[in-house]
């Protein structure tokens, strides 16, 4: 009998360090597993990885808020009004049409990074 709780605590533990792996709490995943290890495994198993949900998040979310630079073709903050590898100087005008393509944002709006 100790063997099989033996088992079913080292499945739940991996369940738990596979859940961490994935960004998930490895604290619920660990009661999850010791519930029902069988279920959580495969659960799992299948989620998708947080961090890569986060990583195209950001990503998606510094391509949104950044430009092309007309000389250099590196990619800049949209609100750089110098770009930072070519020193290529955007006219106000530039500033202005990249000004009206950001989407209307709250006073003080930081982009989580
Ligand atoms: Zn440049």
């Amino acid at each position: 009998m100790m063997g099989v709780a033996l088992i079913w605590i080292v499945f739940a533990v991996i369940v738990a360090l596979i859940a961490s792996n994935k960004g998930r709490s490895a604290g619920a995943w660990l009661i999850y597993g010791l519930l029902l290890w069988p279920v959580a495994l495969i659960h799992v198993a299948l989620a998708s990885n947080l961090k890569d949900v986060q990583a195209q998040q950001r990503q998606a979310a510094e391509v949104a808020h950044s430009k092309t630079c007309p000389r250099c073709a590196e990619t800049i903050k949209a609100a750089a009004r110098v770009c930072r590898f070519c020193q290529y100087e955007f006219s106000e005008e530039e500033l202005r049409e990249t000004e009206d393509d950001m989407p209307m944002l709250p006073p003080g709006y930081q982009p989580k990074v």
